[in-house]
C-alpha cells in the first residue's frame, strides 16, 4: 500500500537533500577562530548547486539563517551573539551612493570576530545589504589574492567570482593570517562540485538522475572586489 507519504522522496536529515543526492560524504570538520554566520537568501534554499549548507556543516559552530529583509532584533542578536564583533564579507562599494561608507576593519584577533557571509547571487546580496541597515553599518572584509574559482557548475562571469564556500574559506584564512589553513574546505568543495557536475551531465543525457537536479542560476555569488 503506497500513500502520498510513501511517494515522497526520502530526505537526508543532515543535509536536507534527497538521499539519492546526499552531500554528507563531503563533510570535513574544520575549526575556525572567527565565528561564521551565513545569511542565506531564500532563493538559494532549493538550489542544488548552492554550497552554503556544505559550508555550514563543515565549519564547527557556524550558524545559518535564511531571509532577505531580516527582523532588526533577530539580526542584531545573530550579529552580536557572544560579544563578538561582526564583519561583513563584501567588497568596498565606494561608487554606490545609496550605501553609507562602512567603518574600518577593527584591529581584533580572529577569535573576537564574526564573519558574516551573504549567500546569494551578486544582485540579491546587494538587495540584502540595502534592506538591512545593520549590515550596512558593519566593517567590510574584502578578499585579497583570490585564486580562480572551481565553480564549474554555475555560470561564472569571471574567474574571481567565487562560491560562498570558496569565499568563506579564503576569508577565514585571511582573518587568521593563514591563507592555506582552510584548504580542506576546498577539497570538500571539489568533491561536491564533481557530484553536482555528474548530475548535470546525466540530465543532459536525459537520465532519470535529472530528478535530483535543480534549475540553473543565471548569476553567481560575487563576494570579492572587482
Ligand atoms: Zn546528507
Amino acid at each position: 500500500m503506497t500513500g502520498v507519504a510513501g511517494l515522497k522522496r526520502a530526505v537526508c536529515e543532515r543535509c536536507l537533500r534527497a538521499q539519492s543526492a546526499c552531500i554528507c560524504r563531503w563533510i570535513t570538520q574544520v575549526e575556525a577562530q572567527a565565528h561564521l554566520l551565513i545569511l542565506q537568501h531564500p532563493l538559494e534554499v532549493g538550489n542544488a548547486k548552492n554550497s552554503a549548507r556544505l559550508l555550514q556543516m563543515c565549519v564547527t559552530g557556524s550558524a545559518m539563517a535564511t531571509g532577505e529583509a531580516f527582523d532588526a532584533g533577530v539580526l542584531d542578536s545573530l550579529l552580536h551573539a557572544d560579544g563578538r564583533t561582526p564583519v561583513l564579507l563584501y567588497p568596498a562599494t565606494p561608487d554606490d551612493a545609496g550605501l553609507p561608507a562602512p567603518p574600518p576593519m577593527p584591529a581584533l584577533p580572529a577569535e573576537a570576530l564574526r564573519l558574516v557571509l551573504l549567500d546569494a547571487t551578486w544582485r540579491k546580496s546587494r538587495k540584502m545589504l540595502y534592506l538591512n541597515p545593520a549590515l550596512q553599518r558593519l566593517p567590510r572584509l574584502g578578499l585579497t589574492d583570490v585564486a580562480p574559482s572551481n565553480y564549474r557548475i554555475r555560470k561564472a562571469h569571471a574567474p574571481h567570482q567565487l562560491s560562498s564556500l570558496e569565499a568563506a574559506a579564503q576569508a577565514l584564512g585571511q582573518l587568521e593570517g593563514a591563507p592555506g589553513r582552510f584548504s580542506p574546505l576546498l577539497d570538500a568543495f571539489d568533491g561536491f562540485v564533481a557530484q553536482q557536475a555528474a548530475y548535470v551531465r546525466a540530465c543532459g543525457a536525459g537520465s532519470l538522475a535529472c530528478s535530483s537536479g535543480e534549475s540553473d542560476e543565471q548569476d553567481v555569488n560575487r563576494l570579492v572586489g572587482h
